[in-house]
């Protein structure tokens, strides 16, 4: 740190990526990306002419894929937002409604990336413990006059709520607006899509990254009421009107267009992630069951941070946490019917030798 900088940023703790190492080929299990390669035409939208024209700025309205994405989600474009990944609408979502003593409320159990933001932008926090099970009790929500983040289905518990539930969340809280964080709801979850006609305060944030595929293009989405997109275009155009670059642009509208491959994926993961959870319980994990494309869980006779650290010397990689509640579990991304056979063979030779 240098002496620089301002008091306010010095005791910030950042958030800590998954791990990316580069000293070996692991089975990368970490950080929730698709075992698949983004579709054909996506690979195909990547081409020389597209390169050849990053001489040019992206249009900054990102006018072609917001099209798209509108009749896909049957929304009009004014309801669509484009980002560089959803981490950048989560940002913008702090700065926008619980900035600078504003309250704000989330899980104490979910996306480690919402108490950084808080902190960042120096959020009122109120911390919500998840029930014992780790589902989370929307009835602690009802009313609370708090911008509130909910990530649906959760991470890393995979846990999600219904949209019944959350639309009492919404109901209740006219006053502020509801993030729904449905970064992984395209593995099995409801959607709070219907929703969004219906509640001028409803945000929700969708990424490419896991369900498409395109974790390294950095393309994220909301959809949400005229006014919530109006509010983040106003930060955007206020730091960064080209957050989307054209190659990016391109490969989001070419993934639109192929959404029978995009579904295919997820079908093909869902299933994976079913025997996968099986084939754990078999070998005495508790697996908390998953709406997402991982599965949380932990083993009785090994602590979690002994199979992490068991498995990354055998090549795999999964996620740990340190946080007390959840330090016996390990977070596993699904991954391709051969990945996981060596996950379950490596879990299996690992508690055969413990
Ligand atoms: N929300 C949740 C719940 C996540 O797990 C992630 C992935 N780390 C993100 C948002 C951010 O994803 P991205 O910025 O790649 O769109």
């Amino acid at each position: 740190m240098s002496k620089f900088l301002h008091p306010k940023y010095q005791s910030l703790s950042c958030y800590v990526p998954g791990e990316q190492p580069r000293d070996k080929a692991y089975i990368k299990l970490n950080t929730n990306e698709s075992p698949y390669p983004p579709s054909p035409e996506v690979i195909a939208a990547v081409d020389a002419n597209a390169v050849a024209d990053l001489r040019l700025y992206s249009d900054p309205e990102g006018k072609c894929l917001r099209q798209k994405l509108a009749d896909r989600y049957r929304v009009a474009p004014e309801n669509i937002y484009l980002a560089n990944g959803s981490d950048d609408i989560l940002s913008f979502a702090f700065m926008a409604y619980a900035s600078d003593g504003e309250p704000v409320a989330f899980a104490d159990i979910t996306y480690g990336f919402y108490s950084v933001f808080a902190a960042l932008y120096g959020s009122d926090a109120k911390i919500l413990p998840l029930r014992e099970d780790f589902s989370i009790d929307y009835r602690d929500y009802l009313g609370i006059d708090r911008t509130i983040f909910l990530a649906n289905p959760n991470a890393p518990t995979g846990l999600a709520l219904s949209v019944e539930n959350i639309e009492k969340i919404l109901e209740s809280n006219p006053g502020r607006v509801v993030i729904i964080d449905e970064a992984y709801v395209d593995f099995g979850a409801e959607s709070c899509l219907p929703l969004v006609h219906r509640y001028d305060n409803l945000l929700i944030v969708r990424t490419f990254s896991k369900s498409r595929s395109m974790a390294g293009a950095r393309l994220g989405f909301a959809i949400a009421s005229r006014g919530i997109i109006e509010d983040l275009n106003r930060i955007k155009f206020s730091t960064n009107p080209y957050n989307v670059n054209r190659l990016t642009l391109l490969a989001g509208a070419a993934a639109i267009d192929s959404d029978h491959y995009f579904i295919e994926n997820c079908e093909r993961i869902m299933k994976t992630r079913t025997k996968t959870e099986a084939a754990l319980s078999a070998l005495g994990f508790e697996v908390i069951p998953s709406k997402a494309n991982f599965i949380f869980a932990k083993h009785n006779a090994m602590s979690g941070e002994a199979i992490y650290q068991a498995l990354k010397e055998r090549g795999i990689l999964v996620r740990h946490f340190s946080s007390p509640r959840i330090t016996e579990y390990n977070r596993i991304t699904v991954g391709s019917e051969e990945e996981m056979a060596s996950l379950l063979a490596t879990l299996a030779d690992i508690l055969a030798s413990s």
